[in-house]
């Protein structure tokens, strides 16, 4: 029995589809929607990308539509695939001949032959990808769904439409695609389709790396991204796509003392993160915080379990992670290793007296990345001990207000310097060397301890007292903080 059609037959009204419909009827050719548009109509998921497929010619029902729709419609052909598309308007239509598929042990890429819509639906990687919609005219709008995933949309399942050993080993990508699809849009893996993932984990290592990223990146951008990473770790992927994070697993006791489980812990504060932003960079800060935790983690007999300079240490692995994982190597990753480098800054200031001249260098080492870097510490919290939890929030209440103060006053975040370094040189009539670096920083080190404010003049008189005390003559003084003319003129 054929489902209630008025699910979908709304989308088809869109005038496209009867055209693609009666070009195909033309040629003679069966053809239909199928794939990642069809799911995404009954999950109600804004899509544009269309997928069509047909009996014949897949670049010849391209080819017409792109005629008909004449101006505004924009034909590319991939003759070596045999596909094509049509950009007109917002839509991107992929067309495509029926295929078959049949894979080798050491690739993805298969070896196509054409094939039937059987053929074509039986090489789709889940069953709710698996759907397709006629579109000729005498079966306009008919449901074609052989392995029922109308039904798995219904019960919220991913499930391999033929067995999942075959579909995973044959194109391993299909395992992060799972996992990505569960995360995304919260269904569960069926068992059988689990279970087959653990088993074909290893078939991993013949995919790359930049579709795993692609595919991680999915799981970072979704609602929780942790179902991603558990996952992952349940089906013995995450060693292999990422060492670095499963060596976080685990908690060791010694004298009764034990450390928490920092897998557990980033994966929660990685929740906490993406509850409060959508920045993916962000997110992988989150992720990355504690990454060097398993290498710093040190057994002191009197305090006990230590990670000292776990956040500087994280810092530095995050460039080779970012190149092997192909994350891009550019301002992004900067950031990320900035936001790792300085989560603990906010705590140690919470759990201390918080003074003007630590929120002050907090501001100048945080830049335009405080906000990031205070919802990163706020969400770095995850003790169950609620008294701790309260202790926490007050203080950085506190930060927070006293980082709005000092901001207001000092100006700190961009800080640029009251007194250039050409000033300087000019001023001592000094070439560039690290005497001028040495004076600079001695006129950063004092407005941020407070003993200045940030103000040229201040900054001025500070600098010549500076430089008496080290015996470096001035040549040029600056004519408007000077009483008198200089000596000797
Ligand atoms: P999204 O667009 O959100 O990434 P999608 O399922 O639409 O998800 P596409 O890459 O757009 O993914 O692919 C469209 C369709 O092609 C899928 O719905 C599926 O039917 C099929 N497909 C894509 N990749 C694979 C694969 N690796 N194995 C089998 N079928 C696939
Ligand atoms: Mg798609």
């Amino acid at each position: 029995m054929q489902p209630d059609s008025s699910l979908w037959s709304e989308h088809l009204k869109h005038p496209i589809f009867s055209l693609i419909g009666s070009i195909a009827d033309q040629a003679g050719q069966p053809c239909y929607v199928i794939g990642g548009y069809v799911r995404d109509i009954f999950l109600k998921r804004p899509s544009k990308d269309i997928d069509i497929v047909t009996l014949g010619s897949g670049i010849n029902l391209a080819t017409t539509l792109s005629k008909q729709l004449g101006k505004g419609a924009y034909l590319s052909v991939f003759k070596n695939f045999g596909t094509a598309q049509v950009k007109y308007r917002n839509l991107e239509i992929e067309f495509v001949g029926a295929r078959k598929e049949s894979y080798s042990r050491d690739s993805r890429k298969p070896v196509v032959e054409n094939g039937t819509l059987s053929d074509d639906q039986n090489r789709r990687d889940f069953t709710i990808n698996a759907l397709a919609i006629c579109l000729n005219k005498e079966h306009f709008g008919e449901l074609i769904d052989p392995f029922g995933g109308l039904s798995d949309l219904g019960n919220k399942t991913i499930r391999t439409p033929l067995n999942p050993d075959i579909t995973f080993s044959d194109d391993p990508l299909r395992m992060m695609r799972a996992i990505r699809f569960s995360t995304q849009l919260g269904f569960h893996i069926e068992e059988n389709t689990l279970n087959a993932i653990t088993r074909n984990a290893e078939r991993i290592n013949i995919i790359s790396k930049e579709r795993i990223i692609d595919e991680l990146n999915k799981i970072m951008a979704s609602e929780k991204p942790s179902t991603g990473y558990l996952l992952l770790n349940k089906c013995q992927l995450l060693k292999l796509i990422f060492p670095e994070l499963d060596a976080l697993k685990g908690v060791e006791t010694k004298d009764g003392k034990g450390h928490k489980d920092n897998f557990f812990h980033t994966l929660q504060v990685l929740d906490n993160v993406a509850a409060r932003t959508d920045n993916i960079w962000l997110r992988w800060a989150a992720l990355l915080h504690d990454i060097a935790k398993p290498i710093t983690k040190r057994y002191d007999e009197k305090i006990g379990w230590t990670f000292h300079n776990h956040n500087f240490v994280g810092e530095k692995m995050i460039p080779s992670i970012f190149r092997k994982m192909k994350l891009p190597l550019n301002e992004k990753m900067k950031y990320v290793q900035k936001l790792v480098g300085l989560h603990m800054r906010p705590i140690i200031l919470a759990e201390d007296t918080v003074t003007d001249s630590a929120v002050r260098r907090l501001l100048f080492d945080a830049g335009d990345d405080i906000e990031d870097l205070m919802l990163l510490c706020e969400a770095d919290i995850t003790s169950k001990n609620r008294e701790k939890v309260a202790r926490f929030r007050d203080n950085f209440q506190l930060v927070r207000t006293k980082l709005k103060e000092i901001e207001e006053k000092d100006r700190i975040r961009n800080m640029q310097p009251p007194i250039s370094g050409e000033e300087i040189m000019a001023i001592f009539n000094l070439p560039p060397c690290s005497q001028v670096g040495t004076i600079k920083s001695a006129i950063k080190d004092a407005i941020l301890d407070g003993i200045i404010p940030n103000e040229k003049e201040a900054a001025y008189q500070f600098m010549l007292d500076f430089a008496r005390s080290r015996q470096i003559p001035v040549v040029n003084p600056l004519p408007e903080y000077t009483d008198s003319p200089p000596k000797g003129s």
